[in-house]
């Protein structure tokens, strides 16, 4: 039905109709008084969702470009780096590290499992050397629905005392806490169309004072990313090219939204939906695919056995409107995965589990009673 998509997949997230109209009004320009108001007083909520007194820079790009600049901005040709690879975004930081010509160790996981912390820390207490200049992972890994223990990994960086932390937590930030400076994270990206409730086109690069220092010695070929340049003009309320105007004026709608909600009640609806989605899915008895205790708050992975997820997708969007994530990579027909990030509420939540059970006795696979999943998510959900 027209207009009827829910989109439950970990990007784009569905975006609310204040956000929207804010958006739908005629760019204005992006040199202009009233635009530099904008950027100053989405600058101040910025900070407020990454916690921390740094500026938070606005780049024109999905998260991929914020990724690379987290990395171009900060390390040198040669630098060694310890990469965290146990999913498809792990991997992509040791792509973007090797296309920069780094030397890069991969700490590897089981697509599924979380990253084993104590890996970071012997390679890091071995480098009495100290050249290990960045430790580099994703915190929430969206394609196995794992959530990896960035602030133990973040602690072993700091033992080290010379390497950088850089975490990519573009579906744990607005869904987690991750507070940037009491962690001491020096590097943290995301983008706009997962926990920020926005559509795509824009990333964020947050920056640590060491991070900035690291930039002066960064060697590494950068002209757009130059996060140089963003900092200069961002003091001025400013952005170094035309920025994506009307995407500003949704910014701010957005994080006023969230800032009205409040950081902890934000998280602590993410907390309630994962534990809802979980439940759902063991009471059906379709097996969850991220190791028990590491789920993403943002995202539930479900492992489909003998059941091609594809097929199930396909019924529960014909039938249903909604949109499930499939698996990625080898993941693909074995894994449908439920994005519970950003603007979902629980109503959501109800609608895509019973979806799920519908789909499944349409396909003649229904082996629970119709039901059981709705009552164990209507159980956490009328508990928590
Ligand atoms: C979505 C996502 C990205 C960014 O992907 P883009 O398509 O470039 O926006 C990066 N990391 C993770 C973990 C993601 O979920």
């Amino acid at each position: 039905m027209q207009d009827k998509l829910t989109l439950m997949i970990p990007g784009p997230t569905p975006v609310p109709e204040t956000v929207l109209k804010a958006m739908g009004r005629h760019p204005i320009g992006h040199r202009s008084g009233e635009f530099q108001a904008v950027v100053r007083r989405t600058a101040k909520q910025l900070r407020w969702l990454h916690q921390t007194s740094g500026d938070v820079l606005v780049i024109t790009g999905s998260g991929t470009a914020a990724m690379e600049a987290g990395i171009i901005n900060t390390l040198s040709r040669g630098d060694k780096v310890l990469c965290g690879d146990n999913g498809k975004f792990g991997k992509r930081w040791v792509k973007v590290a090797r296309t920069y010509g780094l030397e890069v160790e991969v700490i590897k996981a089981e697509w599924g499992q979380p990253l084993n912390t104590e890996a970071f820390r012997t390679a890091l207490e071995a480098d009495t050397a100290k050249q290990i200049k960045a430790v580099i992972l994703t915190h929430s890994e969206t394609s196995t629905g794992v959530i990896n223990d960035l602030e133990a990994v973040t602690r072993h960086v700091k033992a080290h005392g010379t390497a950088l932390t850089i975490a990519d937590c573009v579906t744990s930030l607005g869904a987690t806490n991750v507070p940037m400076d009491t962690w001491g994270i020096d590097v943290v990206v995301s983008g706009s169309q997962k926990g920020y409730m926005l559509p795509p086109g824009l990333s964020f690069v947050a920056m640590s004072s060491r991070a900035w220092k690291a930039y002066e010695q960064s060697d590494l070929p950068k002209f757009y990313l130059d996060l140089g340049a963003y900092q200069k003009t961002a003091v001025k309320d400013s952005n170094p090219f035309t920025p994506a105007v009307n995407l500003y004026f949704g910014l701010e709608a957005a994080l006023e939204m969230m800032q009205e909600e409040g950081l902890d009640t934000i998280f602590a609806r993410h907390a309630r939906h994962r534990t809802a989605a979980q439940a759902g899915m063991e009471a059906i008895g379709l097996p969850l695919f991220a190791a028990q205790g590491y789920g993403s708050p943002a995202i539930t992975a479900v492992a489909t056995r003998s059941l091609d997820a594809e097929q199930l997708r396909k019924v529960v969007k014909e039938k249903f409107d909604i949109l499930l994530a499939g698996g990625q990579d080898h993941l693909k027909g074995r894994v449908f995965r439920i994005g519970h990030l950003g603007y979902v509420c629980d109503r959501d939540i109800l609608a895509t589990i019973s979806a799920i059970e519908v789909a499944l006795q349409f396909l003649g696979l229904q082996k629970s009673k119709v039901g059981s999943g709705v009552a164990a998510v209507s159980a956490i959900l009328n508990q928590i």
